[in-house]
């Protein structure tokens, strides 16, 4: 049964849409779920320059106090019905580690439970949203000069993410750890990341991580599957790898999406550490 999503964006996400707090709980409640976590994308390093091409990745510093006031204030009307959980989805950024940590040193005190995702790749000192859309995604194919390189540049980063010193308010869980295959149906042939994939699920054990199961993949028409796949989630179930469903919505409707593509049957959800 899944009870818990743990990953959910809001009308603080300046890429998501308007619905309100009221319409993402009300909604988790009608689909049976008892727990949420609210995971906007954190504010970025001050001396960041955000690469995607409309610059609008993460939510903006100065709304911070404004999402967790009206956090509290939904947790507080909704307690009785539904726990609600305050986080973030937070950018591991190669290069930007101790602004990243000063970063959740201050606003760690404020969180119950956050997410650590790669959306950004490097190559000699330049970044790149790689989940931008599919025709930028070519373009970093190219800048890469091929699929495996942006495989292995995307593997190498989620690795330095599980293994960054970010501080004693560092996300627990690893945000979608697949995230590369968003795109996968317009290639041909995927490279084979399968014993990259165990280093890592091997790290996430040993940092006692848990992985965020996400159900965004499946219903994006270039991907097709959950991130990760259902064979990484075997593996992670094999090393007793705490597995917390998130659905990622970026719109009230997107409350529970992609269950129908998930292993069920077999797998035991977690809530949150
Ligand atoms: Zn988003
Ligand atoms: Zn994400």
């Amino acid at each position: 049964m899944v009870t818990y999503d743990g990953h959910i964006h809001t009308p603080f996400c300046p890429h998501g849409s308007m619905d309100e707090l009221s319409e993402y709980i009300e909604r988790a409640i009608s689909n049976g779920f008892t727990g949420l976590t609210f995971t906007e994308h954190a504010p970025l390093p001050e001396d960041f320059t955000d690469p995607a091409p409309t610059r609008d990745s993460c939510m903006k510093a100065d709304d911070f106090n404004a999402y967790i006031e009206s956090l509290i204030k939904v947790q507080e009307i909704y307690k009785k019905k539904i726990t609600i959980n305050i986080g973030l989805e937070v950018d591991y950024i190669i290069g930007y580690e101790s602004s990243s940590k000063r970063l959740l040193d201050e606003i760690g005190p404020y969180l119950d439970d956050s997410i650590l995702s790669v959306h950004f790749l490097q190559k000699e000192k330049k970044y790149y949203c790689m989940d931008y859309s599919a025709e930028t995604f070519k373009e970093i194919v190219k800048e890469f000069g091929g699929l495996h390189h942006v495989y292995d540049s995307y593997f190498q980063t989620v690795t330095a993410s599980i293994l960054s010193d970010l501080g004693i308010y560092k996300p627990k869980r690893i945000g979608h750890i697949t995230l590369v295959n968003k795109f996968q149906k317009k290639f041909d042939k995927l490279p084979d990341y399968s014993n990259q994939m165990l280093d890592i699920l091997n790290l996430v054990k040993e940092k006692n991580y848990e992985l965020d199961y996400n159900g965004a993949g499946v219903v994006k028409p270039d991907c097709g599957e959950p991130y990760p796949p259902s064979w990484v989630v075997k593996e992670a179930q094999k090393r007793k790898i705490p597995l917390v469903y998130g659905s990622d919505a970026h719109t009230a409707k997107g409350i529970g999406q992609g269950l129908d593509g998930m292993l069920l049957r077999d797998v035991t959800f977690s809530s949150p550490l």
